[in-house]
């Protein structure tokens, strides 16, 4: 294939791997549903040899994916055999940080553990944080538009960019690396890429907003008996906390599934939720703000983790979901007003039960921006598959004119349900914006629009 010689002569031998020498990477995202290779994979060192590749494939009308830590859960990174990969991961590192204007500028490749710890160093904080820290990119969190556990307080990825560098599905740079907080000087262009999953152009480059250290933060768990009480809950550490960090809930089967499965005990009885707040306020405020719930009856237990291996204990429980022991497991990632979640929760569970009646079906999530994450472990029957599942989870979403994406993006396992959640004029204006960036189509084709 004449594309792929010429690929070889623009990037050099070393950057283009086919067949075996790609390995079993490329072919999934975390989602774990991608089944085939790309034709190749693309390892460029530069924003000028990522460009040149780009212009290579254009012309010739083949299409491309960007991938980055292959963390993503909506399959948005899956080849379907058919396109030429191109991995960031040689593009990685920390270009500068300047603590005057409380900015660093990063390569797309690299993995946001490592920007937080360079932030860190300098004194300073990044206040994007997911689970996936240690192999998702800043390009895949951007892409994505992630949020993680710290939206509450700073917002998600797209608040944390000031400026960006992309590159075109023709081979265009368009270098965008403002570094002002304030700059409306016509169209903010880096929102085009942000959360547009690689469609509409490849990230290479950020200019990430630092913070200054949130000072001490605190783990506490909470248990309550109601929803109704965990948004109360949410309300009244706003108020009496100053900024909390974290709000994250977890539904009794949530809780309990993992906690048994990790062998962890936290609490002498059961409740029907367990809430993980995080708060920088001095330890005797947040332990005399708890004495004040448990005596108003909002809160029926709680627990000030003691040091930060018990932080990351009870954190353990909120990340990890072991899957071997659940067969079909699907996670599913939706928003709605934040006092209709434990309506939606029930009327959710209700249907998927009344179609698998032992269908595991645990609920846990982001409430304080009005997130919540479902799974549905169920042993489909004949004629039935993951997609009898969504149209359960996103046909009881209908009516709370809820989103069936909060963080992770609609990739290809959401792409036929986009339409319940945008309009028919939003979704002309996607596609007419795809086709004025990428008239070829070549950009991760079949994803999100
Ligand atoms: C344990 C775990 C916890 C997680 N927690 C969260 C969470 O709390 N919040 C959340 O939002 N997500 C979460 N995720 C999902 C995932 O980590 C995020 O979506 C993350 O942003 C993906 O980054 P990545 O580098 O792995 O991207 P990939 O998976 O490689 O790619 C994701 C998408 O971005 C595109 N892309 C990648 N790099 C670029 C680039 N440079 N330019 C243009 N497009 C690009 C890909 O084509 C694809 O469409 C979690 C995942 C796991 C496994």
């Amino acid at each position: 294939m004449s594309l792929i010689a010429d690929l070889r002569k623009a990037l050099g031998d070393a950057a283009v791997l086919e067949g075996e020498a790609m390995g079993a990477r490329p072919a999934s995202d975390m989602s774990l549903t991608g089944t085939a290779l790309p034709r190749a994979l693309l390892r460029p060192r530069s924003t000028a040899d990522l460009a040149a590749a780009l212009r290579l494939c254009n012309a010739a009308g083949v299409p491309v994916i960007a991938q980055g830590g292959m963390t993503g859960l909506a399959g948005g990174a899956n080849p379907s055999g058919n396109e030429i990969a191109i991995s960031l991961e040689r593009m990685r590192g920390i270009e500068e940080v300047d603590t005057a204007s409380a900015t660093m500028v990063v390569k797309a490749g690299t993995p946001l553990e490592e920007c937080q710890r360079a932030a860190a160093e300098a004194g300073l904080f990044l206040a994007l944080d997911l689970g996936s820290r240690g192999s998702c990119t800043i390009g895949g969190n951007l892409s994505t538009n992630a949020g993680g556990i710290r939206v509450i307080r700073y917002g998600m990825a797209r608040e944390q960019v000031l400026g960006l560098e992309a590159v075109l599905a023709d081979g265009t740079i368009v270098s965008s690396m403002n570094r002002m907080l304030k700059n409306n000087a016509g169209y903010d262009l880096k929102h085009l890429f942000i959360g547009s999953e690689g469609t509409l152009g490849v990230i290479t480059r950020a200019v990430l907003r630092l913070h200054p250290p949130p000072g001490e933060i605190t783990t506490t768990l909470c248990a309550v008996e109601s929803y109704e009480q965990v948004v109360a809950l949410l309300r009244r550490a706003q108020a009496a906390l100053g900024g909390i960090v974290a709000f994250e809930a977890m539904w009794r089967d949530y809780f309990s599934f993992n906690a048994e499965a990790l062998q962890l005990r936290f609490f002498e009885a059961e409740h029907a939720f367990c809430v993980i707040v995080e708060s920088t306020m001095a330890q005797d405020a947040i332990e005399e703000f708890l004495g004040a719930c448990l005596e108003d009856g909002l809160i029926t237990d709680a627990l000030v983790a003691a040091s930060h291996a018990q932080s990351r204990q009870v954190w353990s429980v909120r990340e990890g979901h072991p899957t071997e022991s659940l067969p079909n497991l699907l996670n599913f990632d939706v928003s709605l007003p934040i006092g209709q979640i434990g309506h939606y929760a029930e009327a959710c569970t209700s249907a998927l039960k009344a179609r698998w009646p032992d269908a595991h079906v645990s609920f846990y999530g982001h409430v304080g921006d009005s997130n919540v994450h479902i799974c549905v472990s169920a042993l489909y029957g004949p004629g039935e598959d993951m997609h009898s599942v969504d149209d359960i989870v996103y046909g009881v979403l209908g009516p709370y004119h809820g989103s069936i994406s909060a963080e992770h993006g609609i990739g290809t396992l959401k792409r036929p349900y986009l339409h319940l959640s945008r309009s028919p004029a939003e979704l002309a204006l996607m596609r007419t914006l795809k086709q004025a960036l990428d008239p070829r189509g070549i950009l991760n084709p079949g994803k999100v629009i």
